[in-house]
């Protein structure tokens, strides 16, 4: 098989943060695999905060390029992206953007949709939430706005406003909410304090609440805590799972952090067998990664796929959006297709 891949530039539709630390882009790598003219796609998708970089990644890319000239379908692919896992720690957005490729192109020359192929129930359609970022009020009202078709708001806390934001939201809308605090918070006694008055305020999840290293912490708080807590900065791979035990009652999958389908599917399995919710969120892919995950939302109890509503240039075809849920087609692999416009 052939890899080609692309740099591209998301770009917002409406840049968001504060002052000096606005968003307005989001660096992506298309990948794209090639054997007897059917084409298999996946997606890097880079923001500034995963740390991984455009180069890192490309090199990387280069790196496993002959590994996956050689490879062929009907071989394993699960013993494949092991020894592409092995070619060198981290990289793991490059490593999910392998893993999709692959498995969107084995499913299609298998002549199957990706699920029929995998074995797995298909993903058909979920409510998603619609992501509000740290930004001034009046930004805060403006997207409110916006989202009026979504059921379900994720809001971005973890600074000193935090009961004002929530405050100012609910003077305008009764949706339920998501609260992501990104590792903002650091004492104990405040977040469960938190935990009862967002109960009382139609906050049905906090995710990441404190810093990834106070594991201890979280047990105490997850014990006493209100409302459902999810892990997001705190697990990136399946191996991070087990250390975690009893710090959360929910994890936050991302295709980027845990290197693709084959180890979210992993994943899947071992919250299922120990009880713990399943939230399928994105870095901020476009079309094509987010195809991907959507693929495995028959095993979510929560979806955050909302990431290609919010770009102007999205140049992939893939899961649609109504009435504030995300669908997939069953379709021939994963199901996003690229636009014209998006030449390898
Ligand atoms: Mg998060």
């Amino acid at each position: 098989m052939k890899l080609s891949y692309k740099t591209y530039s998301l770009k917002f539709k409406h840049p968001f943060g504060v002052s000096g630390n606005t968003r307005t882009e989001t660096p992506t790598v298309f990948v794209r695999l090639e054997e007897n003219g059917v084409y298999g796609y996946g997606e890097a998708c880079l923001p500034a905060y995963l740390g991984e970089s455009t180069e890192a990644t490309l090199a990387f890319l280069e790196k496993a390029k002959s590994l996956l000239e050689e490879f062929d379908c009907r071989q394993l692919v699960d013993a494949f992206l092991f020894k592409v896992d092995a070619i060198a720690p981290g990289h793991n957005a490059a490593k999910a953007a392998i893993d999709i490729t692959l498995n969107d192109l084995c499913a299609k020359l298998a002549g199957k949709s990706f699920c029929e192929w995998k074995g797995i129930e298909q993903g058909t359609e979920m409510p998603t939430s619609f992501t509000i970022g740290i930004d001034s009020e009046e930004k805060i009202i403006q997207k409110l706005k916006e989202s009026e078709g979504f059921e379900v708001l994720k809001i971005k806390a973890g600074t000193a406003d935090d009961k004002k934001l929530i405050s100012l939201i609910r003077n305008i809308t009764d949706k339920p909410l998501y609260v992501d605090v990104n590792q903002g918070w650091r004492d104990k006694e405040y977040v469960v304090k938190m935990t009862d008055w967002m109960s009382t305020q139609n906050v049905i999840l906090l995710e990441q609440p404190m810093p990834k290293e106070m594991k201890e912490d979280m047990r105490w708080v997850t014990e006493r805590s209100a409302i459902l807590t999810v892990a997001d900065e705190s697990v990136k791979r399946l191996s991070d799972l087990e250390q975690l035990e009893g710090a959360f009652k929910g994890i936050n999958i991302k295709l980027m952090k845990c290197t693709g389908l084959n180890e979210a599917i992993k994943m899947i399995d071992y919250c299922k067998k120990h009880n713990l919710k399943i939230l399928l969120g994105c870095m901020a892919e476009s079309s094509c990664g987010t195809t991907a995950m959507a693929q495995l939302m028959a095993y979510a109890d929560y979806v955050d796929l909302d990431a290609p509503q919010l770009y102007l240039n999205d140049p992939f075809k893939g899961v649609q959006y109504q009435n504030g849920k995300i669908s997939v087609q069953k379709s021939l692999g994963i199901g996003a297709e690229p636009n014209q416009e998006l030449s390898f």
